[in-house]
Protein backbone atom coordinates (compact mmCIF):
# COMPACT_ATOMS: atom_id res chain seq x y z
CA UNK A 1 0.00 0.00 0.00
CA UNK A 2 1.20 3.07 -0.81
CA UNK A 3 1.15 6.86 0.91
CA UNK A 4 -2.58 7.74 -0.88
CA UNK A 5 -3.79 4.32 0.32
CA UNK A 6 -2.23 4.96 3.86
CA UNK A 7 -3.79 8.31 3.51
CA UNK A 8 -7.55 7.20 2.39
CA UNK A 9 -8.03 4.33 4.64
CA UNK A 10 -6.40 5.82 7.75
CA UNK A 11 -8.74 8.47 7.22
CA UNK A 12 -12.23 5.97 6.85
CA UNK A 13 -10.68 4.46 10.72
CA UNK A 14 -10.06 7.56 12.21
CA UNK A 15 -13.59 9.18 11.18
CA UNK A 16 -15.17 5.96 12.49
CA UNK A 17 -13.67 5.80 15.54
CA UNK A 18 -13.98 9.32 16.37
CA UNK A 19 -17.44 9.24 15.62
CA UNK A 20 -17.78 6.22 18.03
CA UNK A 21 -15.74 8.40 20.55
CA UNK A 22 -18.00 10.87 20.19
CA UNK A 23 -21.50 9.05 20.47
CA UNK A 24 -19.78 7.27 23.38
CA UNK A 25 -19.09 10.34 25.20
CA UNK A 26 -22.80 11.73 24.26
CA UNK A 27 -25.00 8.63 25.78
CA UNK A 28 -22.60 8.90 28.41
CA UNK A 29 -23.62 12.71 29.09
CA UNK A 30 -27.09 12.08 29.60
CA UNK A 31 -28.57 12.55 32.89
CA UNK A 32 -32.13 11.28 34.39
CA UNK A 33 -32.05 14.66 36.00
CA UNK A 34 -34.74 17.01 33.96
CA UNK A 35 -32.65 20.47 33.53
CA UNK A 36 -34.27 23.26 35.37
CA UNK A 37 -34.68 25.32 32.48
CA UNK A 38 -37.16 22.58 31.19
CA UNK A 39 -39.06 21.91 34.31
CA UNK A 40 -42.43 22.64 33.43
CA UNK A 41 -41.91 20.98 30.04
CA UNK A 42 -41.52 17.35 30.27
CA UNK A 43 -43.31 15.19 32.64
CA UNK A 44 -40.78 12.15 33.59
CA UNK A 45 -42.05 9.98 30.62
CA UNK A 46 -41.71 12.43 27.82
CA UNK A 47 -38.30 13.09 28.96
CA UNK A 48 -37.58 9.42 29.15
CA UNK A 49 -38.56 9.34 25.52
CA UNK A 50 -36.66 12.50 24.25
CA UNK A 51 -33.18 9.94 26.13
CA UNK A 52 -34.61 6.84 24.34
CA UNK A 53 -34.82 9.09 20.76
CA UNK A 54 -31.10 10.00 20.91
CA UNK A 55 -29.99 6.32 21.82
CA UNK A 56 -31.74 4.96 19.09
CA UNK A 57 -30.45 6.96 16.49
CA UNK A 58 -26.98 6.05 18.44
CA UNK A 59 -27.23 2.64 18.15
CA UNK A 60 -28.83 2.91 14.66
CA UNK A 61 -25.96 5.36 13.17
CA UNK A 62 -23.38 2.73 14.55
CA UNK A 63 -24.50 0.17 12.78
CA UNK A 64 -25.30 2.43 9.35
CA UNK A 65 -20.93 3.28 10.42
CA UNK A 66 -20.58 -0.32 10.18
CA UNK A 67 -21.90 -1.19 7.42
CA UNK A 68 -20.49 1.48 5.44
CA UNK A 69 -17.23 0.93 6.59
CA UNK A 70 -17.20 -2.91 5.85
CA UNK A 71 -18.58 -2.40 2.21
CA UNK A 72 -15.61 0.21 0.89
CA UNK A 73 -12.99 -1.41 2.43
CA UNK A 74 -14.51 -4.57 0.68
CA UNK A 75 -14.82 -3.01 -2.31
CA UNK A 76 -11.69 -1.50 -2.29
CA UNK A 77 -9.55 -4.54 -1.17
CA UNK A 78 -11.00 -6.75 -3.68
CA UNK A 79 -10.58 -5.17 -6.17
CA UNK A 80 -13.46 -3.57 -7.18
CA UNK A 81 -13.04 -0.44 -8.48
CA UNK A 82 -10.55 -1.98 -11.55
CA UNK A 83 -13.67 -4.88 -11.60
CA UNK A 84 -16.06 -2.10 -12.80
CA UNK A 85 -13.59 0.00 -14.97
CA UNK A 86 -13.02 -3.06 -17.17
CA UNK A 87 -16.56 -3.96 -17.54
CA UNK A 88 -17.60 -0.42 -18.10
CA UNK A 89 -14.38 0.01 -20.60
CA UNK A 90 -16.16 -3.57 -22.15
CA UNK A 91 -19.08 -1.87 -23.67
CA UNK A 92 -17.11 0.51 -25.64
CA UNK A 93 -18.72 3.40 -24.97
CA UNK A 94 -17.23 6.96 -26.08
CA UNK A 95 -14.81 7.99 -23.11
CA UNK A 96 -17.49 10.71 -21.37
CA UNK A 97 -20.08 8.12 -21.72
CA UNK A 98 -18.23 5.64 -19.88
CA UNK A 99 -16.99 7.60 -17.13
CA UNK A 100 -20.85 8.58 -16.00
CA UNK A 101 -21.30 4.87 -16.42
CA UNK A 102 -18.95 4.20 -14.04
CA UNK A 103 -19.93 6.70 -11.65
CA UNK A 104 -23.31 6.44 -11.75
CA UNK A 105 -22.89 2.38 -10.94
CA UNK A 106 -21.27 4.12 -8.26
CA UNK A 107 -23.66 6.15 -6.62
CA UNK A 108 -26.54 3.73 -7.48
CA UNK A 109 -25.13 0.93 -5.67
CA UNK A 110 -24.57 3.60 -2.93
CA UNK A 111 -27.73 4.67 -2.77
CA UNK A 112 -29.22 0.59 -2.72
CA UNK A 113 -26.69 0.03 0.26
CA UNK A 114 -28.56 2.96 2.18
CA UNK A 115 -32.25 2.44 1.14
CA UNK A 116 -32.87 -0.06 3.77
CA UNK A 117 -31.72 2.05 6.10
CA UNK A 118 -33.75 4.80 5.41
CA UNK A 119 -36.57 2.76 4.99
CA UNK A 120 -36.17 1.54 8.25
CA UNK A 121 -35.47 5.08 9.90
CA UNK A 122 -38.69 6.69 8.57
CA UNK A 123 -40.88 3.78 8.83
CA UNK A 124 -39.48 1.85 12.26
CA UNK A 125 -37.91 4.40 14.34
CA UNK A 126 -39.38 7.32 13.41
CA UNK A 127 -42.87 5.34 13.37
CA UNK A 128 -42.55 4.22 16.59
CA UNK A 129 -41.54 7.78 18.16
CA UNK A 130 -45.28 9.07 16.43
CA UNK A 131 -43.61 11.15 14.23
CA UNK A 132 -43.50 9.47 10.82
CA UNK A 133 -46.39 10.96 8.64
CA UNK A 134 -45.10 9.54 5.17
CA UNK A 135 -46.59 7.10 3.16
CA UNK A 136 -45.02 4.33 1.16
CA UNK A 137 -46.48 6.28 -1.65
CA UNK A 138 -44.94 9.72 -0.64
CA UNK A 139 -41.58 7.64 0.32
CA UNK A 140 -41.40 6.28 -3.23
CA UNK A 141 -42.01 9.31 -5.06
CA UNK A 142 -39.39 11.27 -3.11
CA UNK A 143 -37.02 8.74 -4.24
CA UNK A 144 -38.15 8.82 -7.62
CA UNK A 145 -38.41 12.70 -8.12
CA UNK A 146 -34.79 12.83 -6.43
CA UNK A 147 -33.32 10.00 -9.20
CA UNK A 148 -34.75 12.07 -12.11
CA UNK A 149 -33.54 15.35 -10.95
CA UNK A 150 -30.20 13.81 -9.93
CA UNK A 151 -30.02 12.16 -13.71
CA UNK A 152 -31.50 15.28 -15.50
CA UNK A 153 -29.15 18.24 -13.15
CA UNK A 154 -26.14 15.67 -12.42
CA UNK A 155 -26.00 13.82 -15.41
CA UNK A 156 -25.33 16.43 -17.54
CA UNK A 157 -23.15 18.97 -15.30
CA UNK A 158 -20.86 15.78 -14.59
CA UNK A 159 -20.71 14.77 -18.15
CA UNK A 160 -19.44 18.63 -18.81
CA UNK A 161 -17.33 18.45 -15.84
CA UNK A 162 -15.51 15.07 -16.80
CA UNK A 163 -15.26 16.76 -20.71
CA UNK A 164 -13.48 19.63 -18.95
CA UNK A 165 -10.85 17.56 -17.33
CA UNK A 166 -10.59 15.22 -20.23
CA UNK A 167 -9.89 17.81 -23.20
CA UNK A 168 -8.52 21.01 -21.37
CA UNK A 169 -5.59 21.43 -19.86
CA UNK A 170 -3.66 22.92 -17.40
CA UNK A 171 -6.69 25.34 -17.03
CA UNK A 172 -9.49 22.64 -16.43
CA UNK A 173 -9.93 23.19 -12.81
CA UNK A 174 -10.63 26.90 -13.37
CA UNK A 175 -13.76 26.14 -16.25
CA UNK A 176 -14.96 23.59 -14.32
CA UNK A 177 -15.16 25.76 -11.08
CA UNK A 178 -16.74 28.30 -13.62
CA UNK A 179 -19.22 26.20 -14.86
CA UNK A 180 -19.98 24.68 -11.42
CA UNK A 181 -20.30 27.98 -9.72
CA UNK A 182 -22.43 29.38 -12.36
CA UNK A 183 -25.34 26.30 -12.26
CA UNK A 184 -25.50 25.78 -8.80
CA UNK A 185 -26.36 29.97 -8.16
CA UNK A 186 -28.97 29.14 -11.17
CA UNK A 187 -30.30 25.95 -8.69
CA UNK A 188 -30.15 27.72 -5.69
CA UNK A 189 -32.09 30.54 -7.20
CA UNK A 190 -34.53 28.66 -8.96
CA UNK A 191 -34.81 25.75 -6.16
CA UNK A 192 -37.69 27.88 -4.05
CA UNK A 193 -39.85 28.19 -7.56
CA UNK A 194 -39.16 25.21 -9.40
CA UNK A 195 -36.99 22.28 -7.01
CA UNK A 196 -38.81 22.21 -3.41
CA UNK A 197 -42.34 22.70 -4.71
CA UNK A 198 -41.80 19.32 -6.07
CA UNK A 199 -41.79 18.02 -2.80
CA UNK A 200 -43.88 19.97 -1.08
CA UNK A 201 -46.96 22.25 -1.68
CA UNK A 202 -45.97 26.40 -0.86
CA UNK A 203 -48.71 28.58 0.11
CA UNK A 204 -49.15 32.24 0.88
CA UNK A 205 -50.03 32.65 4.56
CA UNK A 206 -53.78 32.76 4.90
CA UNK A 207 -55.57 36.56 5.87
CA UNK A 208 -56.25 37.18 9.59
CA UNK A 209 -54.01 38.09 12.95
CA UNK A 210 -51.39 36.36 11.62
CA UNK A 211 -50.57 37.20 8.70
CA UNK A 212 -51.21 40.68 10.02
CA UNK A 213 -49.28 40.64 12.91
CA UNK A 214 -46.35 39.14 10.31
CA UNK A 215 -46.79 41.83 8.14
CA UNK A 216 -46.04 44.42 10.62
CA UNK A 217 -43.30 42.78 11.98
CA UNK A 218 -42.02 42.03 8.26
CA UNK A 219 -42.02 46.16 7.76
CA UNK A 220 -40.50 47.04 10.43
CA UNK A 221 -37.48 45.56 9.86
CA UNK A 222 -37.95 46.22 6.11
CA UNK A 223 -38.69 42.71 4.70
CA UNK A 224 -40.53 41.67 1.96
CA UNK A 225 -43.69 39.81 3.57
CA UNK A 226 -44.09 38.28 -0.44
CA UNK A 227 -41.59 35.93 0.56
CA UNK A 228 -43.24 34.20 3.53
CA UNK A 229 -45.01 31.02 2.73
CA UNK A 230 -46.70 28.21 4.76
CA UNK A 231 -44.99 24.62 3.61
CA UNK A 232 -46.99 21.04 4.39
CA UNK A 233 -44.54 19.77 6.40
CA UNK A 234 -47.10 17.56 7.92
CA UNK A 235 -46.93 15.16 4.76
CA UNK A 236 -43.90 13.49 6.27
CA UNK A 237 -43.94 14.22 9.71
CA UNK A 238 -44.95 16.08 12.84
CA UNK A 239 -41.56 17.26 13.15
CA UNK A 240 -41.81 21.11 13.24
CA UNK A 241 -39.27 23.54 11.43
CA UNK A 242 -38.47 26.62 9.18
CA UNK A 243 -36.37 27.47 6.88
CA UNK A 244 -34.25 29.94 4.48
CA UNK A 245 -34.32 29.09 0.79
CA UNK A 246 -33.01 30.84 -2.17
CA UNK A 247 -31.65 34.46 -2.76
CA UNK A 248 -32.66 37.97 -5.10
CA UNK A 249 -35.89 38.14 -6.00
CA UNK A 250 -36.45 34.09 -5.14
CA UNK A 251 -35.99 33.88 -1.45
CA UNK A 252 -38.68 32.73 0.56
CA UNK A 253 -39.05 31.46 4.19
CA UNK A 254 -40.85 28.30 4.60
CA UNK A 255 -42.88 27.76 7.90
CA UNK A 256 -43.86 24.31 8.43
CA UNK A 257 -47.49 23.56 8.97
CA UNK A 258 -46.50 21.74 11.80
CA UNK A 259 -45.11 25.10 13.49
CA UNK A 260 -48.18 26.73 12.72
CA UNK A 261 -50.62 24.38 14.89
CA UNK A 262 -48.31 24.59 18.32
CA UNK A 263 -47.28 27.35 17.97
CA UNK A 264 -49.32 31.20 19.37
CA UNK A 265 -48.60 34.41 17.02
CA UNK A 266 -46.05 36.14 18.80
CA UNK A 267 -43.85 32.68 18.92
CA UNK A 268 -44.74 32.27 15.24
CA UNK A 269 -43.44 35.84 15.07
CA UNK A 270 -40.05 35.42 16.15
CA UNK A 271 -39.59 32.03 14.54
CA UNK A 272 -39.79 33.99 11.31
CA UNK A 273 -37.76 36.90 12.97
CA UNK A 274 -34.74 34.48 13.81
CA UNK A 275 -35.17 33.44 9.83
CA UNK A 276 -35.32 37.16 8.69
CA UNK A 277 -32.24 37.55 10.70
CA UNK A 278 -30.00 34.81 8.89
CA UNK A 279 -30.88 36.59 5.89
CA UNK A 280 -30.45 40.19 7.32
CA UNK A 281 -26.97 39.51 8.77
CA UNK A 282 -25.63 38.39 5.52
CA UNK A 283 -25.56 34.58 6.82
CA UNK A 284 -26.91 33.01 3.38
CA UNK A 285 -24.93 35.01 0.99
CA UNK A 286 -21.57 34.44 2.67
CA UNK A 287 -22.53 30.44 3.15
CA UNK A 288 -22.82 31.03 -0.64
CA UNK A 289 -19.86 32.21 -1.15
CA UNK A 290 -17.99 30.03 0.89
CA UNK A 291 -19.32 27.01 -0.91
CA UNK A 292 -17.77 28.90 -3.98
CA UNK A 293 -14.88 29.44 -2.28
CA UNK A 294 -14.62 25.69 -1.17
CA UNK A 295 -15.54 24.14 -4.89
CA UNK A 296 -12.62 26.18 -6.04
CA UNK A 297 -9.79 25.00 -3.64
CA UNK A 298 -11.27 21.41 -4.44
CA UNK A 299 -10.51 21.26 -8.04
CA UNK A 300 -7.58 23.24 -7.70
CA UNK A 301 -6.26 20.23 -5.70
CA UNK A 302 -8.08 17.76 -7.71
CA UNK A 303 -6.58 19.04 -10.93
CA UNK A 304 -3.01 18.68 -9.01
CA UNK A 305 -3.46 14.73 -8.00
CA UNK A 306 -5.88 13.65 -10.66
CA UNK A 307 -2.84 12.76 -12.76
CA UNK A 308 -0.81 11.00 -10.07
CA UNK A 309 -0.22 7.25 -10.64
CA UNK A 310 0.21 6.35 -7.39
CA UNK A 311 -3.52 7.34 -6.62
CA UNK A 312 -4.40 4.90 -9.05
CA UNK A 313 -2.10 2.13 -8.19
CA UNK A 314 -3.81 2.87 -4.09
CA UNK A 315 -6.97 1.31 -5.24
CA UNK A 316 -5.80 -1.61 -8.21
CA UNK A 317 -6.46 -0.08 -11.06
CA UNK A 318 -4.79 -0.90 -14.79
CA UNK A 319 -5.95 2.22 -16.25
CA UNK A 320 -5.94 5.74 -15.22
CA UNK A 321 -9.05 7.74 -16.21
CA UNK A 322 -10.49 11.25 -15.32
CA UNK A 323 -13.87 9.36 -13.87
CA UNK A 324 -12.12 7.14 -11.48
CA UNK A 325 -9.32 10.00 -10.63
CA UNK A 326 -12.48 11.83 -9.82
CA UNK A 327 -13.48 9.23 -7.47
CA UNK A 328 -10.49 8.59 -5.77
CA UNK A 329 -9.58 12.25 -4.71
CA UNK A 330 -12.52 12.34 -3.32
CA UNK A 331 -11.77 9.97 -0.81
CA UNK A 332 -7.94 11.39 -0.29
CA UNK A 333 -9.88 14.90 0.04
CA UNK A 334 -11.74 13.56 3.13
CA UNK A 335 -9.58 14.39 5.95
CA UNK A 336 -10.23 18.53 4.65
CA UNK A 337 -13.52 17.71 4.23
CA UNK A 338 -14.01 16.84 7.65
CA UNK A 339 -11.94 19.82 9.11
CA UNK A 340 -13.78 21.63 6.80
CA UNK A 341 -16.97 20.39 7.87
CA UNK A 342 -15.80 21.07 11.86
CA UNK A 343 -15.20 24.54 10.77
CA UNK A 344 -18.35 25.26 8.94
CA UNK A 345 -20.14 23.77 12.01
CA UNK A 346 -18.50 26.39 14.09
CA UNK A 347 -19.76 29.17 12.13
CA UNK A 348 -23.29 28.06 11.76
CA UNK A 349 -22.91 28.19 15.27
CA UNK A 350 -22.18 31.69 16.01
CA UNK A 351 -24.68 32.38 13.18
CA UNK A 352 -27.86 30.68 14.89
CA UNK A 353 -26.55 33.12 17.72
CA UNK A 354 -26.72 36.24 16.11
CA UNK A 355 -29.92 35.43 14.10
CA UNK A 356 -31.51 35.00 17.77
CA UNK A 357 -29.65 38.40 19.29
CA UNK A 358 -31.53 39.58 15.84
CA UNK A 359 -35.02 37.96 16.59
CA UNK A 360 -34.43 39.04 20.23
CA UNK A 361 -33.29 42.74 19.48
CA UNK A 362 -35.84 43.76 16.96
CA UNK A 363 -39.13 42.02 18.07
CA UNK A 364 -38.43 43.02 21.78
CA UNK A 365 -39.61 40.02 22.93
CA UNK A 366 -37.00 37.54 23.84
CA UNK A 367 -39.48 35.53 26.01
CA UNK A 368 -41.61 34.47 22.66
CA UNK A 369 -38.58 33.04 20.74
CA UNK A 370 -37.16 31.15 24.27
CA UNK A 371 -40.80 29.76 24.37
CA UNK A 372 -40.93 28.99 20.80
CA UNK A 373 -37.53 27.16 21.04
CA UNK A 374 -38.62 25.26 24.19
CA UNK A 375 -41.51 23.70 22.41
CA UNK A 376 -39.88 23.03 19.44
CA UNK A 377 -36.84 21.19 21.32
CA UNK A 378 -39.95 19.25 23.68
CA UNK A 379 -41.96 18.46 20.15
CA UNK A 380 -38.52 16.73 18.18
CA UNK A 381 -37.52 15.26 21.29
CA UNK A 382 -34.19 17.10 20.71
CA UNK A 383 -31.53 16.03 23.07
CA UNK A 384 -31.13 18.45 25.68
CA UNK A 385 -27.71 17.37 26.98
CA UNK A 386 -25.25 16.76 24.28
CA UNK A 387 -21.80 15.96 25.05
CA UNK A 388 -19.72 19.42 24.54
CA UNK A 389 -17.13 17.08 22.27
CA UNK A 390 -19.92 15.61 20.59
CA UNK A 391 -21.52 19.10 19.94
CA UNK A 392 -18.79 20.67 18.72
CA UNK A 393 -17.98 18.26 15.89
CA UNK A 394 -21.34 17.81 14.62
CA UNK A 395 -24.01 20.59 16.12
CA UNK A 396 -24.71 23.08 13.25
CA UNK A 397 -26.51 24.58 15.98
CA UNK A 398 -25.75 25.20 19.60
CA UNK A 399 -27.33 22.82 22.32
CA UNK A 400 -30.44 24.65 22.91
CA UNK A 401 -29.51 25.62 26.87
CA UNK A 402 -26.19 27.38 25.36
CA UNK A 403 -28.91 29.21 22.98
CA UNK A 404 -31.55 30.16 25.69
CA UNK A 405 -28.86 30.88 28.15
CA UNK A 406 -27.03 33.71 25.63
CA UNK A 407 -30.78 35.43 25.08
CA UNK A 408 -31.43 35.99 28.89
CA UNK A 409 -28.01 37.48 29.09
CA UNK A 410 -28.78 39.81 26.64
CA UNK A 411 -29.09 43.62 27.31
CA UNK A 412 -32.12 44.63 25.62
CA UNK A 413 -33.03 48.49 25.15
ZN1 LIG B 1 -31.27 29.53 12.46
Amino acid sequence: MNIYGIIILGTLLFEFILSQIADWLNLKNMSATLPEEFKSFYDDEKYRQSQEYTRTYTRFGFIVDVVDLVAILLFWFLGGFNWLDNIVRGFDLPLIWTGLLYMGILVAAKSILSLPFSIYSTFVIEESFGFNKTTVKTFILDRLKGLVLGVLIGGPLMAAVLAIFTYIGSSAWLVGWGLVTAISLMISYVAPTWILPLFNKFEPLEDGELKDTILSYARSVDYPLAGVYKIDGSKRSTKSNAFFTGFGKNKRIALFDTLLEKHSIKEMVAILAHEIGHYKKKHIIRQLLAGIVHTGIMFYLLSIFISHRGLFDAFYMENMSVYAGFIFFGMLYSPIELLLSIGSNILSRRNEYQADRFACETTGDRDALILALKKLTVNNLSNLTPHPFYAFLTYSHPPMLRRIKAMRELKLA
